[in-house]
């Protein structure tokens, strides 16, 4: 599989250009769409889910041309939206089913195989018989997946995967994707959460104001930061300035004072040593560096 986005604009009623002129190849496997609130993601996932026209531009998957062949393009996608919620007072598997039915799955009994299958892929075999309104966050977010999958997409997206999920939620949910992402399948995990990235996406974009401000892996990524990542042994007064001067990433309370993490090229008159950036680290070191650059010019 592979998408194809060539110089895409959307511009919405009121003259606000939440697309400018985006393009971007996205290849077979997990990709990862990270920006901040705001800076276009829901509406690049609207565009390529059907939802919503462009204003200009192309997108192309394998040889199918978005604003032509929509209906095939329909039919190879499964679409997890941050919103998803479903008819409260079916059970988890009639729930299911009927996602199965709506996505042209007419023979019964290759249904109920098919939504059997399904159920025990994302975990839920046991609370088939529960009603679907009473599962908990997580489970309703894997049933979310798994009417995502019923009919076998070939491009998956999910929009802010981890929202409101607790942190043994967000591991099961991620290797669940990840496992899925051995397939000839695009699975695109929009987000303005770093951590939903670094470990399972080979490769990302980040959207800044309706721009692409990088496309490639995460490693990357993460090779723009070198040198750029401090850890400052600081008093209590020193902190406080540190604070002021510097995004600071983390602090730990050590004896005396705290051990601060700080983005920054340089430290003057501190006590600290260079550290080995992570994901989280370069996007910080990206959005204030680079994007500042770029609004300054
Ligand atoms: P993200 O998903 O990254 O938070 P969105 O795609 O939702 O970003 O929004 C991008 C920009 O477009 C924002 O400035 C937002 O206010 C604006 N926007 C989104 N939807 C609409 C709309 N229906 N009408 C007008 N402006 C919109």
């Amino acid at each position: 599989m592979h998408i194809r986005i060539e110089h895409l604009n959307k511009l919405y009623r009121g003259g606000n250009y939440a697309l400018k002129n985006l393009s971007l190849e996205i290849p077979n496997g997990m990709f990862g769409l990270l920006g901040p609130n705001g800076a276009g993601k829901s509406t690049l996932m609207r565009i390529l889910v059907t939802l919503m026209k462009p204003t200009s531009g192309q997108v192309w998957v394998n040889e199918y041309d978005l604003a032509k062949n929509r209906r095939e393009i329909r039919a190879m996608l499964g679409y997890l939206p941050q919103d998803f919620s479903f008819f409260s007072k079916l059970k988890t598997y009639e729930f299911l089913d009927y996602t199965a039915r709506l996505a042209g799955m007419k023979s019964s009994p290759a249904r109920r195989t098919a939504v059997d299958q399904m159920l025990e892929e994302v975990g839920l075999y046991e609370a088939r018989d529960r009603n679907a309104n009473k599962l908990s966050g997580g489970m309703k977010r894997r049933l979310g997946i798994a009417q995502a999958l019923i009919n076998d997409p070939k491009i998956i997206i999910v929009d802010e995967p981890t929202t409101g999920l607790d942190p043994e939620e967000r591991i099961r949910f991620r290797n669940l994707l990840s496992n899925l992402s051995t397939r000839d399948v695009i699975i695109i995990l929009s987000t303005h959460i770093v951590g939903d990235i670094s470990s399972t996406c080979h490769n990302m974009a980040l959207l800044n104001k309706g721009e692409l401000a990088f496309a490639g892996s995460p490693e990357d990524l993460v090779k723009e930061a070198i040198g750029n990542v401090w850890l400052i042994q600081a008093t209590e007064t020193e902190y406080l300035e540190i604070n002021e001067k510097y995004p600071v990433i983390s602090t730990i309370p050590t004896e005396g004072g705290w051990e601060v993490q700080v983005v920054a090229s340089e430290i003057n008159g501190y006590f600290g040593k260079q550290i080995e950036p992570n994901l989280e680290h370069a996007y910080v070191h990206f959005m204030e560096n680079k994007l500042n650059q770029w609004s300054n010019q």
